[in-house]
């Protein structure tokens, strides 16, 4: 990792370490008191030597986007960051994201044939299983992926989440199922007021009592095979640059922060 290319020159590597300090000062400002919430710093598009330059502050967890661009610096960066996968999941780029030996999470499941996919692509030698995380449309705006919400009111057998859950239990058993993920609503995150932003963190979380209480009934003595392993807990992603406080103060375990540590990203890439 010495060569020229792969080091942030001075000035960059002061600014990103000033950004990385701030989120996470503001992190911990507004965390539930007792939880610790990991901050997953989304480096896509930016180039490996910025994520370089966090990790030798101490930062493990990336989040990406494009599974080719995760491979490449997958490649030249230390094995021991935590790849968070968060961009739109393909069945047929699987294989060659779960091949990447230290992916710790895919965080934007939606299908049943992805999950297999991924399970199947997992190579014998991989010690852990990989956590996923199904993405939920809490906003249930049409250019947002991810699945409908749950509610007491669902015929839950038939919900997609239940579907797809059962099938990660019972059909995938090189996936552990940690939790559920949502992006929000964009117009909400970036005008609206407290209470609104709130409604898609509301939703993320009450689907995820009805999916626990779902589980702990259909699958007795089986409660260790989801949610996060020193936990058991189902975990909730919720919060990127422009609301994560907001995120956190409703109970978030993961936030995927980019623009607040990196930077703008060229216009082309957003939304993703
Ligand atoms: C890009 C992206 C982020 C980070 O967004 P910022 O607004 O730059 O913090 C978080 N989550 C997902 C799913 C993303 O695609």
């Amino acid at each position: 990792m010495s060569s020229e290319s792969s080091t942030a020159n001075e000035e960059r590597t002061q600014e990103l370490l000033e950004s990385l300090a701030e989120i996470r000062l503001r992190v911990e400002a507004a965390k539930v008191a007792s939880s610790s919430p990991t901050l997953v710093a989304v480096s896509k598009i930016k180039p490996a030597s910025d994520v370089l330059a966090c990790y030798n502050d101490g930062q493990l967890d990336f989040g990406e986007n494009y599974v080719q661009e995760l491979e490449e610096k997958a490649k030249i960066l230390p094995t021991d960051i935590r790849w968070h996968f968060i961009g739109t999941l393909q069945s047929n780029k699987a294989k060659t994201l779960a091949s990447i030996p230290n992916l710790w999470s895919v965080q934007t499941l939606g299908l049943i044939k992805a999950a297999t996919a991924l399970n199947k692509g997992l190579p014998d030698e991989r010690s852990s299983s990989l956590r996923v995380l199904i993405q939920v449309n809490t906003s249930g705006e049409d250019s947002k992926s991810g699945i409908p919400p749950l509610t007491t009111l669902s015929d839950q057998e038939k919900s997609e989440i239940v579907l797809l859950a059962k099938h990660i239990l019972t059909q995938c058993p090189k996936l552990r199922l940690e939790g559920l993920m949502t992006i929000g609503s964009l117009e909400l995150s970036l005008n609206a007021s407290e209470s609104e932003k709130n409604a898609d963190f509301e939703t993320l979380k009450s689907t995820r009592d009805v999916l626990d209480a779902y589980l702990r009934k259909h699958f007795p003595g089986d409660e260790s095979k989801w949610g996060e392993e020193t936990s058991g807990r189902l975990l909730l992603s919720m919060g990127m640059s422009s609301d994560f406080e907001a995120a956190l103060k409703a109970g978030s375990d993961i936030v995927r922060v980019g623009t607040g540590i990196f930077g703008q990203r060229p216009k082309k890439s957003i939304p993703q």
